[in-house]
């Protein structure tokens, strides 16, 4: 090509790009398509469906493929709205009270939009000292949370599991669990533990591993004895107990394992303790909940998950090890290409301490909450979750018919309709099916000791006392028809 047309084609092409980098102007009118639509978004979160279940399931999106020209912001946004935030669980909605409920909060969008917008790189130091540091002072708030000393350190995940991964990891080094010892190495859990720690360990390949269920009391919590006689009997059958994993609290039922024995029979016998408190461990930062976790400073890591108990959006999980020298001799890694970024060591930086290098700058979107409006507001929402657990514990009991399991360790309660005559699984399977369907709350349910139960979880910091008597409302006269029509 000569080179007075290479240089019209360059042109030429850099028109053609232009739509990349709107103007003032442009940037404007589309901010404020958005900003509108998030308003409206916002405002119908009130009267929304906590759960649209629709026959075409987004289908739409099918049908607008993706083109050359592109199809301009208000149809775009349009397509979404029609397909996308209006189909399916609505995660947003105070009246989301199944699984375990996340959040969303506007703070945390706007956070996004900076993230996004300043592409900051939050992999290393070098790249973006500001950015490390972000994450590195969020983990430390944590650690001081949970009271893990200054020898800790951390990583912002994507979520729990990967959280979870990171840890499991980093205790597999420590512990030295590879080759010929991972069929006798011993691995201890509940029949309640979250099945990412069993992925977490197939992915680690550590699946070869046993997997112990060590019993658990009439609250569903891992009971210290047991695991310490299950240790003792494996200890004299010539296997290599490494790992416990306990939960605060667990997905089924909120129950919160007794952390500090457990702690202590773990450190007593030389294993390394990991706590999942991807639903719990934030509550933490309120009194009803810090006496429930205590003894979780007695681990040797600790997952938590922003995106569920601090309200945030999706894909914000956080690990926590007490010794950050494990997570560090586990992750990190070296290649020539990299040779100027490593240099610097006034920061950990975050890929030496996990499976990522780039990544979402997810600091941002955690901190700027906290800044702006401190923990306070946090601490009152993760109390009054706490306290409309227990006020939804008392309530739906004195509702006749209605049979409650433990009292809740923090926010998610297990209940279910006994019916005057039938089949009780069958019963309250057509229970929440029917729920589910007619949306206007959203529960799930789940099995225990063999049963089929629901489950109320209060997780969003929407939800507030009026939504929970609605869905004891919901629930009680759907149990009363479903009752009347058989
Ligand atoms: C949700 C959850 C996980 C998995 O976390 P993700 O963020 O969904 O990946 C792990 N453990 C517990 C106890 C959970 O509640």
């Amino acid at each position: 090509m000569k080179n007075n047309t290479r240089i019209d084609r360059i042109r030429e092409l850099e028109k053609r790009a232009q739509p990349l980098d709107p103007d003032g102007t442009s940037r404007r009118l589309l901010l404020g398509d958005v900003a509108g639509y998030g308003e409206d978004y916002l405002k119908s979160i009130l009267c929304a469906p906590a759960y649209n279940a629709r026959v075409d399931n987004g289908q739409g999106l099918l049908d607008a493929p993706i083109t050359e020209g592109g199809i301009g912001i208000e149809k775009t946004l349009r397509l979404f709205q029609e397909n996308v935030a209006t189909v399916g669980i609505n995660p947003t909605s105070g009246r989301f009270l199944g699984y375990i409920p996340g959040g969303g909060l506007y703070y945390a969008a706007l956070g996004d939009y900076l993230a996004a917008l300043t592409n900051r790189y939050a992999g290393i130091f070098y790249a973006s000292p500001g950015a490390v540091r972000m994450e590195n002072l969020l983990l430390r708030w944590m650690a001081e949370m949970v009271g893990y000393p200054d020898s800790a350190g951390g990583n912002l995940a994507s979520g729990g599991s990967i959280a979870n991964l990171t840890a499991i990891v980093s205790a597999r080094d420590a512990q030295c669990v590879q080759g010929e010892r991972i069929p006798r190495s011993v691995v201890y859990l509940t029949e309640h533990t979250h099945h990412c720690i069993t992925k977490a360990l197939r992915v680690a390949g550590l699946n070869g591993c046993i997997q112990r269920r060590v019993p658990v009391d009439s609250s569903y919590r891992m009971q210290a004895a047991a695991l310490e006689d299950c240790i003792k009997s494996d200890r004299q059958d010539g296997l290599l107990p490494w790992l416990v994993v306990s939960s605060s609290g667990t997905t089924n039922t909120g129950s919160v394992d007794p952390l500090g024995d457990i702690g202590e029979v773990s450190r007593s016998n030389g294993l390394w303790h990991h706590v999942d408190g991807a639903y719990g461990a934030f509550f933490a930062l309120c009194p009803e909940g810090k006496q429930v976790l205590k003894g979780i400073n007695h681990s040797d890591s600790i997952v938590m998950d922003p995106h569920k108990t601090l309200f945030l959006p999706y894909g914000t999980g956080a690990v926590l090890v007490k010794d950050r020298t494990k997570m560090l001799a586990a992750h990190s890694a070296d290649a020539d290409y990299m040779q100027d970024a490593f240099s610097m060591e006034e920061e950990i930086d975050p890929a030496a301490v996990s499976p990522e290098l780039t990544k979402h700058f997810r600091g941002l979107r955690l901190w700027l909450p906290l800044q702006v409006v401190g923990t306070a507001p946090f601490q009152a929402a993760l109390s009054e979750k706490i306290q409309l657990a227990r006020y939804f514990y008392e309530k739906i009991q004195s509702i006749d018919g209605f049979v409650v399991g433990p009292f809740p360790d923090l926010s998610i309660v297990v209940y279910r309709y006994v019916p005057r005559s039938g089949d009780a699984d069958a019963f309250n399977r057509c229970l929440v099916e029917t729920i589910q369907q007619e949306g206007r709350i959203f529960i799930s349910s789940t099995r225990v000791d063999g049963k089929f139960v629901l489950r109320m979880a209060v997780g969003c910091f929407r939800t507030h006392l009026e939504d929970i008597d609605f869905a004891l409302e919901v629930i009680r006269d759907t149990a009363r028809r479903l009752e009347g029509e058989q």
